[in-house]
């Protein structure tokens, strides 16, 4: 509406009807009316009197103005689209991800239904499937909250909005595909929440004390890996917080800022505008103690923060890679040189996300020689280990939340003199072995050994199928 300068302005006679000026973008206006099923009609209004209408429309909240938007059309029972339900409904979807926990929840156009999924730890769930007619509404009605152009059909496009249910606030972050069947919806929420303290995250004490450690540190460079979805994010704004906690002057450059954390001067990267590398330069002139690059994902942004970190600053960064090893060799790969790499890096983390058995359900277990020895296990270590039954708590599947788990490598001087020398990945692991430091497989098999997670579980999610460190 805001986009193509066309505001509502009530009912008449079964009809919303839309005021609009020479300047309306009238055939965008009539587009989204038609997509979304209402009958309209149209009045030319001076200019002044549609602007205050559009300053009225663009002053209230997200959901006000989809609420008086709803108000509207239930007023006349004739209008085909109903806003309000549908407002409902994504609120009912809302309430229930968060009841599940879910991480995201997933509306797919198929060929003859809509099917709603939802991400739980992890794992795709489906939570139901409703007549394909439904679909239009309720992506509108998606589009309206988030405030995305309803005419759009044929590019994928973001938004975000937030709702508040039951004194909880909630942000949603909608992404749209276009697909044959229709468009596809997904909706990733993140709760309006302090990040977590680095207690929270359950390191063990051999990588939690030399993280503490590193956190202290004047310089260098200690950087975060793991594939999406490992929970790199939520590590990194724990040691945000904890360094904030420290007293330390912290700016974060971010693409994009996914909280907000008191204390730290947050800048967000936009596509178009400034890149990583520029932001991190700008960041060094308001000497900060320490610095987080949310992502080093290409030469610009590795070279800028080598350079920080050489000028002593601490840099924590993350970077897409399967293990510790690899973090610190993908800045090789982005054009950082084996001796600016082996003088600047202090620690390389990694992680993944385990799903945790389900208290209420989950029943002692005998493991097969050969997942003992793939977890390096012994047959006393594995007395305590259990496996996933299924009960009404977990929704039949065994398991109920998940945790962290990590793998550590600190630059000890055999390893700065590995790296200098230019030794690959292998043999990098081969001494990370060699010099027992904290690995994803030793704290993998600790919670089987513990009973918290299934030895299958662990396996997989580690994607222990090599030495990962
Ligand atoms: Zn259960």
């Amino acid at each position: 509406m805001l986009a193509c300068r066309v505001a509502p302005a009530g009912f008449e006679r079964g009809q919303l009807l839309l005021i609009a000026d020479e300047s309306s973008d009238l055939s965008a206006a009539l587009a989204a009316a038609t997509a979304a099923g209402l009958s309209i009609s149209l009045r030319s209004v001076p200019s002044e009197e549609l602007e205050k209408a559009l300053e009225r429309l663009h002053s209230d909240t997200l959901c006000s103005t989809a609420h008086s938007a709803s108000n509207m059309v239930l007023r006349e029972d004739a209008a085909p689209y109903h806003f309000s339900p549908r407002q409902h409904y994504v609120e009912m979807l809302v309430a229930r991800a968060l009841t599940l926990n879910a991480s995201d929840i997933h509306v797919q156009p198929l060929f003859d239904a809509l099917e709603i999924r939802m991400r739980v730890d992890g794992h795709l769930r489906g939570v139901e499937k409703m007549p394909s007619s439904s679909a239009a509404s309720l992506v509108a009605q998606i589009k309206v909250l988030a405030r995305l152009p309803l005419a759009e059909k044929r590019l994928p496009h973001d938004g975000r909005f937030s709702l508040t249910l039951e004194g909880r606030s909630v942000e949603l972050r909608v992404s749209i595909l276009p697909s044959i069947h229709g468009e596809a919806v997904v909706l990733r929420l993140g709760e309006d929440e302090a990040p977590l303290a680095l207690d929270k995250l359950h390191m063990p004490g051999n990588v939690r004390r030399p993280v503490e450690r590193l956190l202290l540190r004047k310089g260098g460079l200690f950087l975060v890996g793991g594939p999406t979805g490992s929970g790199k994010t939520t590590t990194l704004y724990a040691l945000m917080r904890h360094l904030c906690e420290e007293g330390r002057k912290l700016i974060s450059v971010e693409d994009p800022v996914e909280r907000v954390i008191a204390g730290v001067n947050q800048v967000p990267v936009e596509q178009g505008g400034m890149g990583f590398g520029d932001a991190v330069r700008a960041m060094l002139r308001h000497s900060p103690d320490a610095i987080l690059i949310g992502e080093i994902r290409d030469a610009p942004t590795a070279a800028a923060a080598a350079e920080a970190a050489l000028t002593g600053h601490l840099v924590l960064a993350s970077a897409h890679a399967r293990d510790a090893v690899e973090v610190a060799s993908r800045l090789m790969d982005l054009g950082v040189s084996a001796q600016v790499l082996s003088c600047v890096l202090e620690a390389a983390l990694t992680q993944r996300l385990v799903r945790l058995l389900c208290p209420h359900c989950a029943r002692p277990a005998v493991l097969p020689d050969s997942l003992c020895r793939a977890l390096g296990l012994s047959s006393e270590d594995v007395q305590g280990c259990k496996e996933p039954v299924g009960c009404p708590h977990c929704a039949g599947s065994g398991y109920l939340g998940r945790r962290a788990i990590f793998g550590l490598v600190t630059a000890s001087p055999a390893i700065r003199a590995s790296i200098s020398s230019g030794a690959g990945a292998h043999a990098l692991r081969s001494l990370a072995q060699k010099e027992a430091m904290p690995s994803l497989r030793a704290n993998a098999a600790a919670l089987v050994k513990a009973g918290l997670t299934s030895a299958v579980e662990a396996l997989a999610s580690a994607c222990l199928s090599h030495d990962a460190a």
